[in-house]
């Protein structure tokens, strides 16, 4: 199989699908190579038993690059809002009633009084702060010298956790409060059917612009010509030739991909990943319907009942994702910590299973938004500097949002490059 395209796609996740959907609309003939043997790749959803597990807990955010995407690329998905009633804090091994308005901010036990004035005051004025000043504060410093009590200063640090899934507290506190307010500005979605809509849509959009999807290959090889790509060699021997390629994969793959290119070995070996261990469970049924939710608020952990909002199970039946943060670095055994937690929250789930699966460590981003790097000011742009037919797509690429946001945000940033870079040859 010897072909040849104006570009070609390497990964099929969501930003490899969505910049092929965006290349083929614009007319350009494009080939997607997918090493897996469907696309998807971390947001996949497994399904079995009438159940819908994505891989790990996936909430998608209002308001930023991942849903305009979604929308201009004409991706259908419904879904609703996580819980906010029973909802838990869980701090020193005590769980308290989740503060989400004045009444249980007055009545929860998590704060003591100082605490409760300072969580009142914070939270006015949170939407307004801003963050471009934190930009190269590292959030463990921001943290400290911001807040009084040691409550608040563990509150914030859970609700970063939770909007950035990073526990890494060099990340930048700037990034980091960013995504807190879109968080809680926009609010997040749980998705009905999972993340499977997404990649069902955007596949559906590439396929209808004539997108060639190749899956079970793997590209072995970017071949570059005088500073020019000429071709992507697969493992299995062929060869995809294309005046442009584009990688939609992590930083380790795409400088393996061009080993001769100093920038991508470069991005490769400053990328710190961002590490989730997850327990995903289905049940028949719900022991405690009215548990929701339990965030740690000293501990790294996370649990939520999916299913609540989204459709995700049969009817009578429940899909509960429950994550620890950073496991290389929480100090517990990821899944007795996880599994002791749900037996908390849902006692004797044991008896009403029907999918259990631990997945000690998930890369969830590619790399953290450092403090040290200048927060997004660190991301390489789409553009490889010296090759003009070389660009990238991730969670780790271009100057605004993390996560799925990142990911959609860079894809269409990078169609966009080509396209224009492709005007401009055809106008000489
Ligand atoms: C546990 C967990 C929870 C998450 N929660 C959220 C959330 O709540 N909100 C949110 O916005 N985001 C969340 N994310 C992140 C979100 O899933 C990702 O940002 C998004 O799916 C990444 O898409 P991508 O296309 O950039 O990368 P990937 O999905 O990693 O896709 C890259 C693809 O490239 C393929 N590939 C790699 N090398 C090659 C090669 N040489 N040849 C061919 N193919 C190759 C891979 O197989 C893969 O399919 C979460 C992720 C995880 C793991």
């Amino acid at each position: 199989m010897n072909t040849t395209k104006d570009v070609v796609v390497v990964g099929g996740g969501l930003a490899g699908l969505a910049a092929a959907a965006y290349l083929g609309r614009a007319g350009r003939s494009v080939a997607l190579v997918e090493k897996a043997h469907a696309p998807g790749g971390r947001a996949a959803t497994q399904e079995s038993h009438g159940f819908s597990l994505n891989l790990g807990a996936h909430a998608l955010y209002r308001g930023g690059a991942a849903h305009e995407v979604l929308r201009e690329l004409g991706v259908r998905f419904t879904g609703s809002p996580p819980p906010t009633s029973g909802a838990f804090a869980l701090d020193g091994g005590v769980l308290h009633t989740m503060p989400s308005g004045a009444l249980s901010l007055l009545t929860t036990g998590l704060f003591g009084l100082a605490a409760k004035l300072e969580m009142s005051r914070v939270l006015g004025g949170l939407a307004a702060a801003n963050p471009a000043p934190l930009a190269s504060v590292p959030v463990s410093a921001w943290l400290r010298d911001t807040f009084r009590t040691p409550e608040v200063r563990r509150f914030m640090g859970m609700l970063v956790r939770l909007t950035t899934y990073c526990a890494d507290e060099r990340q930048s506190a700037g990034a980091a409060l960013a995504q807190v307010q879109q968080a809680l500005g926009h609010g997040v979605l749980y998705l009905d059917g999972g993340w499977k809509t997404l990649v069902d849509g955007l596949r559906g959009a590439a396929t209808a612009a004539g997108v060639e999807i190749i899956t079970g290959e793997r590209a072995k090889q970017v071949a570059l010509q005088g500073g020019a790509v000429s071709f992507v060699e697969l493992a299995s021997g062929a060869r995809l030739h294309a005046g442009a390629v584009l990688i939609a994969a992590s930083p380790r793959a795409a400088a393996a991909l061009a080993p001769e290119v100093p920038a991508l070995a470069a991005h490769a070996e400053r990328a710190i990943p961002v590490h989730a261990a997850c327990l995903d469970v289905a049940l028949s049924r719900l022991p405690r319907p009215r548990f929701r939710v339990a965030l740690g608020v000293d501990r790294p952990l996370y649990l939520s009942l999916h299913s609540d909002a989204a459709r995700l199970a049969p009817p009578g039946g429940a899909v509960i994702h429950a994550v620890q943060y950073g496991p290389e670095r929480a100090g517990r055994d990821a899944e007795r910590e996880l599994d002791d937690l749900l037996a908390r929250a849902q006692p004797g789930y044991r008896d009403v299973l029907v999918e259990r699966r631990f997945l000690p460590s998930l890369v969830v981003s590619n790399a953290v938004v450092t403090a040290e790097g200048g927060g997004y000011a660190a991301r390489p742009g789409v553009r490889v500097p010296g090759l003009d037919g070389l660009l990238l797509a991730g969670d780790w690429v271009g100057p605004t949002g993390m996560l799925a946001d990142a990911s959609l945000g860079s894809a269409r940033d990078a169609a966009a490059a080509l396209l224009a870079r492709r005007a401009l040859d055809r106008a000489a």
